[in-house]
């Protein structure tokens, strides 16, 4: 445990230690686990009354941040509100992915750590778009999570690493939309980002995954509960927009489709809701690329004219592209409708669900899309 006094002070809900002396305190206890190694990793904690949000600086190695280093925020993490003399210190890169989780997380975030462990790292290459604990059997441990058994399914997204740090933030944010009960989301290559209602609940939630992502990695390797083969990331390392898509073996209509259009009010992970391939996918009719370019480039006017689609909608699926029109068009959504011609939905900007009800050899599909 290091130099770290966690061992002498248990977590509390009232916690009478300054916040920036904390985040140095577990700085140094993440280093000691490896969590936060080779400048890699860190941790965010709101202040008690979440009027802001503290974030250690890039550019010092963990284990030596001291609470002068520290920043104080704005929820938002736009404005300084405290911290280092200007121009000797910046944020952690890591600053607009927690502001992502303070502001999108269904469980209300009270902290965020990102971890650049070991096992992190090969869990997110053990599985393609999601990781889940069930290959390798239940977890006593899985009982850390909030409102979970020890016979739960631990499910944590993986998005596809970036270049820089804060690139990243999109994906997370579609992420965290699209898994209402996940508590930790993973980036392939690279680490996980995790986060609780208080520092202490955080901490305690993220031991409880580094456990569950070794245990995973360990019984696979010794051959005890090995991960099916089709479950590995095909694509590692893909900087491109994931499409994810979802199947239920019923009608979704009325009040349960409005709530998949609102999808923190959903409730995926609860559910069976199964995650389909993108090859199951093609089988059903759904096909998909992702492109880079405009709504008059020249890979959309191909792909119409492959497919024989006469008509595309074009769409900018963020509250900033749509303007005036983002409340009236959310209102329309959730009312069901029909298209009766294929056609293509381009998304240009931000993530978005679609409920889709498909016929198909005289069974009806009912799948959800979550872009990426
Ligand atoms: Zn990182």
């Amino acid at each position: 445990m290091g130099t770290s006094n966690l061992c002498a002070s248990a977590p509390s809900m009232a916690d009478d230690v300054p916040v920036p002396d904390r985040i140095c305190e577990l700085l140094r206890h993440f280093y000691s686990l490896g969590w936060c190694t080779a400048s890699g990793g860190g941790i965010s904690i709101a202040a008690p009354d979440r009027s802001s949000i503290f974030v250690a600086p890039s550019g010092v190695q963990k284990e030596r941040v001291s609470p002068e280093h520290v920043f104080s925020l704005s929820t938002d993490c736009a404005t300084v509100l405290s911290g280092p003399p200007s121009g000797t210190l910046r944020q952690s890169e890591c600053t607009p992915l927690f502001a992502q989780v303070y502001a999108h997380a269904a469980l209300p975030a009270g902290a965020v750590i990102h971890s650049h462990a070991l096992e992190t790292m090969v869990a997110s290459r053990m599985f393609d778009q999601e990781f889940r604990s069930s290959p390798s059997g239940a977890f006593e441990m899985a009982k850390a999570f909030p409102g979970y058994a020890n016979s739960d399914d631990v499910i944590v997204p993986i998005i596809e690493n970036t270049p820089r740090e804060d690139a990243l933030a999109n994906a997370l944010r579609a992420a965290l939309l699209a898994y209402p009960c996940a508590v930790a989301v993973l980036v392939r290559n690279h680490g996980c980002y995790i986060w609780g209602e208080t520092w202490g609940k955080a901490k305690t939630i993220a031991e409880a995954l580094h456990y569950i992502f070794a245990a995973v990695e360990r019984l696979h390797v010794a051959g005890i509960a090995p991960v099916p083969a089709g479950s590995f990331a095909k694509t590692p390392c893909a900087p491109r927009a994931r499409m994810r898509a979802w199947f239920m073996d019923r009608k979704v209509d009325g009040e349960e489709a409005a709530a998949y259009v609102d999808i923190r009010a959903a409730n995926r992970c609860a559910e069976d809701d199964r995650l389909i391939s993108h090859g199951e996918l093609d089988n059903l009719g759904v096909k998909h690329i992702s492109f880079t370019g405009t709504e008059d480039c020249e890979v959309l006017a191909k792909w119409k004219k492959t497919r024989g689609y006469n008509y595309s909608d074009v769409i900018t699926c963020s509250r900033e592209g749509l303007g005036e029109k983002y409340p009236a068009m959310i209102e329309a959504f959730k009312k069901e409708h029909f298209h009766d011609a294929a056609e293509v939905r381009a998304v240009l900007e931000g993530s978005g669900t679609f409920l889709s009800s498909l016929f198909f050899r005289k069974f009806l599909y009912c799948i959800v899309c979550s872009l990426f």
